[in-house]
């Protein structure tokens, strides 16, 4: 039987723990061999802010995920030049694993702009889409193609990125939205003190 890959797509900036627990949910349901990873390279939809070096977010979701075997990272949006386009990721985690099924796992926010994304019919036929429940955000897909898509309610987290930056910008703690290990890097790297 072929293998069943999620694949976790994120700017992580920094990784926190409502993308680690979305990705556990969704690999539990949908009984997957492995989690991929992948940070984006110069995030189009986030151009408004800089987004941490690649390197240092890369680097982040690694440490974040190491002591989980089931979950790995991909460098292919970070070294593929230009802005990331979800069809290109998926068209190269197909390449790199022709016979996986692959599972793109989005959070509620993510699934509500998926119209405004490339390619769209490409994308379905590259994988099946799994929306994941977010607090803040509605879980809908009222609009895709039936079928398409799977939603999954997770164990609510009320954590983002942004709010995590902010926390850092105004020193106040991170422990226990991200691991262990982020909260180590960010302070190392010296990353969000603005
Ligand atoms: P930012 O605030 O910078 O946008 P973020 O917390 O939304 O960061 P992203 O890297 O933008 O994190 O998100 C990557 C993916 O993880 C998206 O599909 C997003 O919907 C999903 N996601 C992020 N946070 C959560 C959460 N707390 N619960 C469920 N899904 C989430
Ligand atoms: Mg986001």
């Amino acid at each position: 039987m072929h293998r069943k890959i999620g694949v976790m797509g994120g700017t992580f900036d920094p990784i926190h723990n409502g993308h680690l627990v979305a990705a556990s949910e969704v690999a539990h349901r949908f009984d997957l061999d492995e989690v991929i990873f992948v940070p984006t390279g110069q995030p189009w939809q986030k151009s408004e802010r800089a987004v941490s070096r690649s390197e240092d977010r890369y680097l982040m979701t690694v440490v974040a995920t190491a002591s989980n075997p089931m979950f790995s990272v991909s460098r292919v949006d970070i070294e593929r030049p230009g802005p990331t386009y979800t069809a290109d990721t998926l068209t190269d985690l197909h390449a790199e694993h022709p016979d996986a099924e692959l599972f793109f796992i989005t959070g509620a926010d993510a699934l509500a702009q998926i119209l405004t994304w490339q390619r769209l019919d490409e994308l379905f036929r590259l994988a099946h889409f799994v929306g994941v429940t977010r607090p803040g955000y509605t879980l809908g897909d009222d609009h895709l193609p039936a079928g398409a898509v799977t939603l999954v309610e997770v164990p609510a987290m009320a954590i983002s990125s942004t709010d995590c930056r902010r926390r850092v910008a105004e020193g106040r703690p991170v422990w226990y939205l991200v691991p262990d290990g982020v909260v180590q890097y960010i302070s190392k790297r010296h990353l969000y003190r603005s």
